[in-house]
């Protein structure tokens, strides 16, 4: 019986523009994704008894095969011949259903970790492969890069070029749907869609990029977004942006201090999820 513990970060979008719909219905897209370190942590035990059990014990998630952990431990135990289980606690931290990638990133560490608990010899070219069978934002986590992503989210070329930042995540206790999102996306012509600078040398040079194609069907439906946007603004973030499909809102601060005490001030007078993380 062997145990590792992982971490698995979340992620923000500082862009997601919505490109077209494809005939799989799926859509193609173009984001900056970044990881932050707000964490789930991820505890791997190899069994010798065949199957695996996922423990998480977090409302909205899954404990058994319909959690994607189950699934990215299925992917990899089908490769292997080991004969063996794999046991998985998630301790959550990640708010779930929230823009954040919570879900993607467990698969992702699953992955890395059972391919390394195993000696599997993959690489992560071949986990990212397995890796969006289960999921379009599971490659980016296995990447470990901050990324430009085209198609579905899959295809992913590393931005080094961008400063390390402060951010306050704020969610108002909204679970959103992703599928409801894009359901209700009316896709506008996107033909003259603007060039995306590959280095930016300030958080004022990233300010200017932020926007994201999915915020006026999430704020229709929740205008707080918009709300939380306008205070983390007056705050005193340098920009503010909904991250993925919603609900939560990321403001970029200029320091850890300012990024903390509002954190402070707004889980106290609103009760909202708040949490100032660091970029990775
Ligand atoms: P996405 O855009 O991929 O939906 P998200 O951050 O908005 O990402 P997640 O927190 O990943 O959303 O959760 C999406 C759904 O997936 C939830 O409704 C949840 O029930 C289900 N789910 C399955 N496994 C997990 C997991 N390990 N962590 C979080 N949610 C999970």
């Amino acid at each position: 019986m062997t145990t590792i513990q992982l971490k698995a970060p979340c992620k923000v979008n500082y862009r997601l523009d919505v490109l077209r719909r494809r005939p799989d219905g799926y859509h193609d897209l173009r984001m900056i994704m970044q990881r932050v370190d707000l964490c789930d942590t991820i505890t791997l035990t190899t069994t010798a008894i065949p199957g695996i059990r996922v423990t998480c014990g977090s409302a909205g998630v899954p404990d058994g095969p319909d959690n994607i952990a189950w699934r990215a431990a299925d992917a990899l135990l089908q490769r292997s011949n080991s004969g063996r289980g794999i046991e998985i606690t998630i301790d959550k931290k990640i708010p779930v259903a929230a823009g954040l990638g919570g879900g993607s990133s467990d698969a992702a560490t699953v992955l890395m970790g059972v391919n390394s608990l195993l000696e599997l010899g993959l690489s992560d070219v071949e986990l990212m492969a397995i890796g969006v069978t289960l999921g379009a934002d599971v490659p980016f986590f296995i990447f470990k890069n901050t990324a430009l992503a085209g198609g579905i989210g899959d295809l992913l070329t590393p931005l080094d070029a961008v400063p390390p930042a402060w951010l306050l995540l704020v969610n108002p206790r909204v679970p959103v749907s992703t599928a409801w999102v894009y359901q209700n996306l009316e896709l506008t012509n996107r033909e003259a869609i603007s060039i995306i600078p590959r280095s930016y040398e300030s958080i004022q040079d990233l300010c200017a990029v932020l926007a994201n194609d999915l915020e006026g069907v999430t704020i229709r439906r929740y205008p707080i977004i918009r709300e939380i946007k306008e205070l983390l603004v007056r705050e005193g973030a340098a920009g503010a942006l909904m991250s993925g499909s919603g609900p939560t809102v990321f403001g970029i601060f200029e320091s850890e201090e300012s990024a903390r005490s509002c954190s402070k001030k707004l889980a106290a007078e609103y009760g909202w999820f708040c949490a100032a993380v660091k970029t990775l």
